[in-house]
């Protein structure tokens, strides 16, 4: 094996070697710099390291390969997580490789023989004089003339940043670029081969500039996923990452260049990989591991083109693939059999000459396909539309900058790959139909403009007979359901979950002994039971006497069977049979929080560690539900009681009898129906029943303050100065005190700094103004971050809103924790 040959040997033989064999010496380790005289051997261990020590380069050997290549990972991540290889075609097999700069700025790796290169970058458009390479701090690998500004980009003779791999780092562009030979680069990711082998794999990301610029995945050289144009403020077909999302990042977007970086929280970790399954992802690095916090293709109507032209995909309906309104399909036949492809096509031709056409609004759609579309910078929609009519072939027009309502895009050909979105996330497409098809376009969209004998014959009248169907059949539905024991099959299959029999749960439970008895929440007891030998499960029984709990039930079950999180309880099965109503769950051995932080027999303390861990790993949880998936999910009872520890004390978010879906945009919704708990809920909530993501974010800083303080926000029989926690925990802050509250057992186990980012945190957490408290994503980011705790926001005082109802407050059928406060008749519904 070759070694690293060490400039620091002063024998006089070993000097005349050194003079003889070349090259002369090899860079040290920790240094950022390669020179022509000082190369870079594989020694398994020397790497450069950027100057301020984020990145590393230097040979490597994936996991469960012997191969070596050069590459760039984190440097102070512990699992090696590259983001740069420069030989992924042409690997070295033994530990021999060595990347060297030649004296005219050309980097090579050569292996044994050190003649032949495996891999180079190429001569520079001009020669260098001096050349050096360079890690930089961002992670581009660069090269430039010795002495000049290391992070100027215009010194840079070739750099990795124009060459990525799979990864796009913060100050990387894509699309296409000039370089200064005069060739047009064009600058995607391409997904490694598989995990262990970089060599290009199936999916490359990418910028189309064909037409107005569009984000695609092509598998093989085909498109497979296209993510639209951008629109001044997202992706068309990516409405959930939109510019300057969450703090994160942002795009900075021209004709044909894209780049992307990080705005305010300057130390989050963040990345976009193309993975070799074909899933693009933007990765966040949160307190030792990789948070994916978007990613894509999702769903099916992310599959390119599943609904051919002139139709749009919708997820949450079956069959997904829909005409534009006046088009009819292409094919039929096959449109009968559920195979959209074939798309659609109109039902009366355009009447281009005398004028007559008009245009239908499309809203909330991710625009067709504009790779062959025509762009108009500086025309209002006005101007757009006139230009549109006057062109015969104009099938479609739209805005091309929503914020600045300017611009104009225009469809000369069929419209395809479109989506129409959930309400607020999409942009208008103006559908340009003939004027007989201008009226029945808006009334299947709008049937209640409709009047006259006509609509009632045709539309009140079969209404009338439906709704009378309707009723018919829900009464008997009803009367089926109270008097015999009916297993609701067609119910079940919706529900993608496996569903229990009544008996198998009885055995396991020992038909519901109390002795097996876990607790009792706010729908009826929890049991703990075995299937088999070996599986433990928790079973949530919901009390027949409750009829309220039947919509939380089925809330639930639709609910969680849909969530995938290490940080939410999963759900294994449901039981529904005659009256009784089951949940089975994995069954979590450590039970809920509360009994930690304050039960009445508190035979094992939580250290610091390990409430540090659980504050994480329910920002986590809630992350995921406030953001990760397209709806957002807001749990509307978070508390202590509802975070189940498993056996290594992790947690897991449990209870979402109470949680609501928001179709994207939408950000909040007002309930006559306040449902929640004591002490959690914020004061918006409590006073006008309006909830959001935000919500859950004070109940959430609720929660961090009571994990810290080890003591309840609310306790039922305090005195309001006695529980005024958040009151007292603002306080103390401000005084510089607030250690004085944290609960005294720590002693010297307590990390002073992470306790007071986490109340900093918590207090922004729970400040009174919604638009006040940070999301999810930023909560996390600031847990986590390195920054210097002055630099974060100063939390306002808090202002306990539920204080103010005490007198309205009826507790619900949990007893003490839980309660509903139901100022008006109940009348909210479910949105599932
Ligand atoms: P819940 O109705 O979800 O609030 O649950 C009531 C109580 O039952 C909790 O506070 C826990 O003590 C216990 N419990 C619920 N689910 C589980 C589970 N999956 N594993 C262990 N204990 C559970």
């Amino acid at each position: 094996m070759e070694r690293r040959i060490s400039c620091s040997s002063s024998s006089a033989l070993f000097f005349v070697f050194l003079l003889l064999s070349w090259p002369a010496c090899s860079v040290s380790s920790g240094a950022d710099t390669l020179s022509p005289d000082r190369p870079l051997l594989d020694d398994g261990v020397t790497a450069l390291v950027s100057s301020g020590g984020r990145f590393r380069l230097g040979f490597f050997g994936p996991n469960g390969s012997t191969n070596r290549y050069v590459g760039i990972w984190y440097n102070n991540i512990p699992d090696q997580t590259v983001v740069w290889v420069a030989n992924r075609r042409h690997p070295l097999t033994t530990l021999s490789g060595n990347l060297s700069l030649t004296t005219n700025g050309t980097l090579t790796i050569t292996g044994e023989d050190n003649t032949t290169a495996i891999w180079s970058s190429g001569s520079p458009a001009s020669g260098l004089r001096n050349p050096v390479a360079r890690i930089l701090d961002d992670g581009n690998f660069v090269v430039q003339e010795a002495g000049s500004n290391g992070n100027d980009s215009n010194s840079f003779a070739w750099q990795s940043f124009d060459f990525p791999t799979d990864t796009l780092l913060p100050g990387m562009a894509l699309g296409q670029k000039q370089l200064r030979t005069g060739a047009i680069l064009n600058i995607n990711l391409t997904a490694w081969m598989s995990s262990t082998d970089p060599a290009p794999g199936q999916y490359v990301f990418g910028l189309d500039v064909r037409g107005d610029p569009q984000l695609f995945i092509w598998s093989d050289t085909r498109p497979y996923w296209r993510g639209g144009p951008w629109n001044g403020r997202w992706f068309s077909g990516v409405p959930e990452v939109r510019d300057g999302a969450d703090g994160v990042i942002s795009f900075n977007f021209n004709k044909d260049h894209l780049s992307y970086r990080p705005v305010s929280q300057s130390s989050t970790i963040v990345r976009w990989t193309m993975n070799s399954s074909g899933q693009l992802q933007l990765l966040v690095w949160a307190e030792q591991s990789w948070i994916v916090s978007w990613y894509i293709p999702k769903d099916r109507c992310d599959q390119i083109f599943l609904c051919g032209p002139n139709s749009y995909c919708r997820s949450n309906i079956s069959p997904p693939c829909t005409c534009l309104p006046a088009f009819h399909p292409r094919n039929q036949r096959n449109w009968n059999m559920l195979d959209g492809s074939d798309g659609c096509t109109r039902t009366t031709p355009l009447d281009c000459l005398n004028n007559t056409d008009g245009f239908f609004t499309q809203s909330d759609t991710k625009l067709p396909d504009t790779s062959r579309s025509t762009v108009v910078a500086n025309l209002s929609l006005e101007g757009c539309r006139a230009l549109c009519l006057s062109n015969c072939s104009c099938r479609a027009y739209a805005e091309l900058d929503i914020r600045t309502a300017s611009g104009c895009l225009i469809w000369t050909e069929d419209l395809t790959d479109m989506t129409v979105y959930q309400r607020g996330l999409g942009q208008d497409l103006y559908v340009r139909l003939a004027a007989a098809d201008l009226a029945s376009a808006s009334a299947s969209e709008s049937s209640h403009h409709h009047s006259g004998r006509n609509i009632l014959l045709t539309v009140v009248l079969p209404l009338a007979i439906l709704l009378f169907l309707a009723c018919v059949a829900y009464s008997i539905w009803r009367w089926k359901k109270r008097f015999s024991q009916i297993h609701y099959e067609a119910e079940d299959k919706d529900m993608e979950l496996p569903l229990f029999d009544l008996n198998t749960i009885k055995d396991a439970t020992d038909d519901f002994s109390p002795d097996n008895k876990l607790g009792e929440g706010g729908f009826g007891p929890v049991y703990k039971g075995k299937l088999g030998e070996e599986q433990e499960i928790a079973v949530k029984r919901l009390s027949k006497t409750s009829t309220q709990g039947v919509d939380e039930f089925k809330n639930e079950i639709t609910l969680i069977a849909k969530l995938q999180h290490r940080n939410l309880v999963k759900l294994l099965g449901c039981c529904i049979q005659g009256e009784e109503r089951l949940l089975i769950y994995e069954y979590m051995s450590n039970g809920s929080l509360d009994n930690f932080l304050f039960g009445e027999a508190q035979t094992v303390f939580l250290d610091w560690r390990a409430r540090y861990n659980i504050i994480l790993g329910v920002a986590r949880g809630l992350l995921y539900l406030h953001h990760d998936s397209r709806l957002r999910i807001v749990h509307r009872d978070l508390k202590a009681s509802n975070i189940l520890l498993d056996k290594d004390m992790n947690p897991k978010i449990s209870d979402f009898g109470m949680a609501r879906i928001f179709g994207g945009d939408e950000s909040e919704s007002i309930t006559k129906r306040v449902v929640g708990t004591y002490g959690y809920m914020s004061p918006e909530y409590v006073m006008d029943g309006i909830f959001s993501i935000k919500s859950d974010v004070f109940s959430f800083g609720v929660l961090v303050l009571e994990i810290i303080s080890g003591k309840r926000n609310r306790n039922v029989g305090q005195s309001m100065e006695q529980s005024n926690l958040l009151g007292n925990m603002w306080i103390m802050s401000k005084e510089g005190k607030c250690l004085d509250l944290v609960d005294t057992k720590f002693g010297h186990l307590l990390s002073e700094n992470e306790v007071l980012r986490c109340v900093k945190v918590g207090l922004l957490c729970v400040q009174k103004q919604p638009e006040d408290r940070p999301t999810m994503s930023s909560v996390l980011a600031m847990l986590v971050s390195v920054d210097n705790i002055s630099l974060l926001p100063e939390p306002k005082q808090p202002d306990q809103a539920d204080r103010h109802h005490d007198k309205d407050c009826k507790l619900g059928d949990s007893g003490m924790s839980s309660l509903q406060l139901v100022p008006y008749p109940d009348t909210a519904t479910n949105i599932l």
